[in-house]
């Protein structure tokens, strides 16, 4: 393997759900070892429900004092690992006995600090970032050990020993890359020097680690930006996001019947489609990706050979080829619009300024501005969950201009 580049390639939740779909995805990766050193990137099991949100479930169950819910939820989570892992590995009971005792243990765990969480009948951030990363842990761990039996030499990698976040400064999450580098460039020396090769990964999506060294997450849906932040770390030449639809579609395919694939998509298009509600990629995955002109491939686990979907930078800076004009259509669900006006406004210079900095005081997002050009109105859009901390923050700064 030495002298071959990295591709890497992102399981998602659908894709590593149950035993029968996460067989597919060695099926996949097993045509792939040939090409490239591979660094796989997986979710936690997902199906009805997913591990993620059944951990940040016992998180919340746990702050509400409902201990029936919060043991439920624990014996639940083991129940689908041990099963998944007994399918899996049936002809290596040890290895079984070893995979089932980790999630175990973890949970023995994530009870001691459940137990915290309801004496102080609050679910804080730090302890749901930590617990709701778990699932990764556990989906990578199996499967890499299932590809070891296979004779498949991957290894284990937690992310969070590589990934390292900002978070300081009011900007939000932002990759500090330079870290990040000096990490991965490590974990790859030390293994080489450990096993005498060099070894495929697999690799937790979703996790990272703060720079601080507080264990995060990079948000619900994060593991496709693992992907690409691992692309870029790995120097890979392509990342692949595998699925459970066959590429990026005109629109929601679960929603709009004769929605189509959109084999092209520049990199911009792909921000646009994903930031406006295409699930199938998370907004913040395009950027790594531009930063080293990595190509992204959207692929289908339960049809790999369909074409799927390119994401790249087309010559022309503009959008990708392609017979139709319109890229695609995407929805938002509960998004509040919020529309201010009033004849003070006309001509009065600061109104703008003074309205984005009330709801930057109280960090409440914004999604897109149209202003009047009679400068009669600015309207603007959030999240609904953020819509009353937004008029609130308005009329407290308007409250002068609203009283007269
Ligand atoms: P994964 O578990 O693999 O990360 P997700 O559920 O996060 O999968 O994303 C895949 C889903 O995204 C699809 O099942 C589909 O319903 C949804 N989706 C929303 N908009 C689009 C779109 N424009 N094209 C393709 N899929 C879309
Ligand atoms: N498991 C995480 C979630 O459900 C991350 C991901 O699947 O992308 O949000
Ligand atoms: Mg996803």
């Amino acid at each position: 393997m030495s002298g071959k580049s990295f591709a890497v390639h992102k399981f998602g939740g659908t894709s590593v759900g149950t035993a029968d779909s996460i067989r597919k995805c060695i099926e996949i990766v097993k045509t792939l070892v040939p090409n490239n050193r591979i660094a796989m990137v997986v979710s936690a099991m997902g199906g009805q429900p997913k591990v993620t949100d059944m951990l940040l479930d016992s998180v919340h169950a746990s702050a509400s004092v409902n201990e029936e819910k919060r043991d439920n939820l624990l014996v639940a989570i083991l129940d689908k690992h041990s099963v998944a892992i007994k399918d899996l590995l049936p002809d290596h009971p040890i290895e079984v006995e070893r995979l089932i005792r980790i999630v175990q243990k973890d949970l023995e765990d994530i009870h001691v600090i459940l137990k915290a969480v309801q004496l102080l009948q609050n679910a804080g951030e730090l302890i749901l970032e930590l617990i709701s990363g778990y699932g990764e842990l556990w989906s990578a761990q199996v499967l890499a050990s299932v590809m070891q039996s296979m004779g498949m030499p991957f290894e284990f990698l937690n992310a969070r020993d590589v990934i390292r976040i900002r978070t300081e400064g009011g900007t939000g999450q932002m990759v500090d890359w330079e870290m990040s580098q000096h990490y991965i460039d490590e974990v790859l020396a030390a293994r080489e020097k450990e096993l005498g090769y060099k070894t495929h990964f697999v690799i937790t999506g979703f996790i990272a680690t703060t720079t601080d060294g507080v264990a995060t997450t990079l948000k619900r849906d994060g593991s496709d930006y693992s992907a690409s932040i691992f692309g870029y770390l790995l120097k890979a030449d392509a990342i692949t996001i595998w699925t459970d639809v066959s590429g990026v579609y005109s629109a929601d395919p679960r929603r709009v019947r004769g929605a189509q694939v959109i084999t092209q998509v520049s990199y911009n298009e792909a921000i646009e489609l994903s930031y406006f509600g295409a699930k199938v990629i998370h907004p913040k995955t395009v950027t790594p990706a531009i930063m080293a002109n990595i190509p992204i491939y959207i692929k289908n686990t339960f049809e790999p050979s369909a074409a799927g979907t390119r994401i790249y930078q087309p010559p022309s800076q503009g959008e990708a080829v392609r017979e139709k004009t319109v890229c695609g259509f995407s929805t938002v669900d509960n998004v509040a619009l919020l529309n201010i006006d009033g004849n003070g406004m006309v001509g009065v210079s600061g109104i703008a300024l003074r309205l984005f900095s009330a709801l930057e005081d109280v960090s409440v997002p914004v999604l897109f501005i149209a202003q009047a050009s009679s400068e009669h109105s600015i309207c603007f859009a959030t999240r609904e969950s953020h819509a009353l901390a937004a008029k609130e923050a308005i009329e407290a700064k308007f409250y002068w201009e609203l009283s007269k």
